[in-house]
């Protein structure tokens, strides 16, 4: 496994496995899987509902946790300085460990200072050893950035071939926050699958198109999270260390960007009202 040192020298795995829509009965046999192929950097979020099984899964392989990076993130109900360091505790039980590697704010809405200062307080405890955000678009990441103790160490942000975030990504650089790929693989969703330019890469390489865009990524220094509850795309998205993109193809893939959203913008004001009832 590839890693990137994080702001304050803490190590990620650049490859982690994600539970985002992962029922609850079936994370922790997924996350075992997920441990027995090699992956080390598991990805889940308070309203994913399925702490749980990724804790049990981590406690029931056996492997030191200090092997295991473990990422999990605050949702917006818990916003606000002591709802959010109960959620932190809460969430540390669920988990069934003393610290989490990487805790975010999931989404840049309600009081996330208080949460954000919650986060700096159990950092500074020991709880954490990394605090970062997610969903954190230029504007409200350099905000953020200036008026927080604890600088973010890393943000999470919608990253794939058709929307690679490269302004995102040259404000993160500049202030020595690491780029983390949500829907690596545009949640299987996107034409990512068909594309002929993808599909011409990946023959040459005799490797996937899901391979080839989570090694774009990998090679454009973004850390990738893909989710499958199918052991073999498990496999599929784990072997991508074994072949390199040329400065060609990477101009090719590059191409491929809309710079738009598949999904939804922060930004559309319909999208924050819907986050609004999420959070109630
Ligand atoms: P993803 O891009 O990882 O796509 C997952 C889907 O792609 C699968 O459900 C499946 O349909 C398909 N797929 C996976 N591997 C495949 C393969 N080898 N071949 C063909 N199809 C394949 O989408 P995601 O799960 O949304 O994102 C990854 C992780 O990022 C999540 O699990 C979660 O941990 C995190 N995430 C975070 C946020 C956030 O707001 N912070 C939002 C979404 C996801």
């Amino acid at each position: 496994m590839e890693f990137v040192k994080l702001n304050n020298g803490v190590e990620m795995p650049v490859l982690g496995y994600g539970v985002y829509q992962t029922p609850a009965d079936i994370t922790e046999r997924c996350v075992a899987e997920a441990l027995a192929i090699g992956y080390r950097s598991i990805d889940t979020a308070q309203a994913y509902g399925n702490e749980e099984g990724v804790g049990a899964a981590v406690k029931k392989s056996g492997i030191p946790r200090d092997e295991i990076f473990l990422t999990t993130k605050v949702w917006i109900s818990n916003a606000g300085e002591e709802k959010a360091a109960a959620s932190i505790d809460a969430s540390l039980k669920k988990l069934q460990t003393d610290y989490i590697d990487l805790l975010l704010i999931h989404q840049p809405f309600s009081d996330y200072y208080g949460t954000y200062r919650a986060m700096e307080k159990a950092y500074r405890a020991g709880k954490l050893r990394a605090i970062g955000i997610s969903n954190f678009y230029p504007a409200r990441f350099i905000d953020l950035q200036n008026f927080c103790d604890v600088k973010p160490a890393v943000n999470q942000i919608e990253t794939h071939l058709f929307d690679q975030q490269k302004t995102a990504h040259a404000y993160l650089e500049k202030y020595h926050c690491a780029h983390e790929a949500w829907a690596p693989l545009g949640e299987g969703r996107t034409e990512l699958f068909t594309h002929p330019v993808v599909t011409e890469i990946a023959s040459a390489h005799e490797k996937t198109n899901a391979q080839i865009a989570l090694r774009f990524l990998l090679q454009s220094g973004v850390i990738v999270i893909p989710k499958s509850v199918h052991k073999e795309r498990m496999q599929e998205n784990f072997d991508v260390f074994d072949f390199t993109l040329s400065d060609e193809e990477m101009g090719k893939l590059q191409a491929l960007d809309t710079t738009s959203s598949s999904f939804f913008s922060h930004y559309d004001p319909k999208t924050v009202e819907q986050f609004m009832e999420w959070a109630k």
